[in-house]
């Protein structure tokens, strides 16, 4: 049984980071999203939101039973190393995103040889989607359907409303 983390801030979930996922979970068994309990930033939605919406998608798509959700606090190569997971899935959507995204990879490498990252790269069309600027569309009352699911969306207007 192959697992992987897919570990990032999903503040909240995009149909970037799904695409992501749906392609990961055509190379391994298991995927962990890890949401990162990161004091230095200040999320729009609380750790519980977050997974409850990602928890929502995963039903939605019928993936529930092939990604778990977890939030941690600390080095992500512990978290690896404690789950037994050798694989880290990133994704790259653009060479602005490569410099950090390596940085950090050899860095992680540097600390656990045994976990490695596994680099994917979305479809076109979500290149440049990231969740800040949905939220930035969302709050000044642009239409995110093509961005995020229906839950997502209904969450976001809740918000920001
Ligand atoms: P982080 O704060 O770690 O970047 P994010 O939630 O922004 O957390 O992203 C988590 C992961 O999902 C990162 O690897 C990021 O590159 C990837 N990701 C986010 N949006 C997209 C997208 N539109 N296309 C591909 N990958 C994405």
């Amino acid at each position: 049984m192959s697992t992987a983390l897919y570990p990032g801030t999903f503040d909240p979930i995009t149909f970037g980071h799904l695409d992501i996922l749906e392609r990961a979970l055509k190379l391994f068994d298991k995927i962990i999203i890890t949401i990162a309990i990161n004091p230095s930033k200040q999320p729009l939605f609380s750790m519980d939101e977050r997974v409850d919406l990602i928890h929502k998608v995963l039903l939605e798509r019928n993936i529930d039973k092939n990604v778990t959700v977890e939030g941690f606090e600390g080095l992500l190569v512990n978290f690896a190393l404690k789950k037994n997971v050798h694989a880290i899935i990133r994704g790259l959507r653009a060479v602005s995103d490569f410099e950090y995204e390596l940085q950090m990879a050899l860095m992680n490498r540097r600390l656990a040889d045994k976990v490695n990252t596994v680099f994917m790269m979305p479809h076109e069309k979500y290149t440049y989607l990231n969740s800040t600027i949905v939220k930035e569309v969302s709050k000044l009352g642009g239409d995110v359907s093509n961005f995020v699911p229906d839950v997502v969306k209904q969450a976001l207007e809740n918000k920001l409303s």
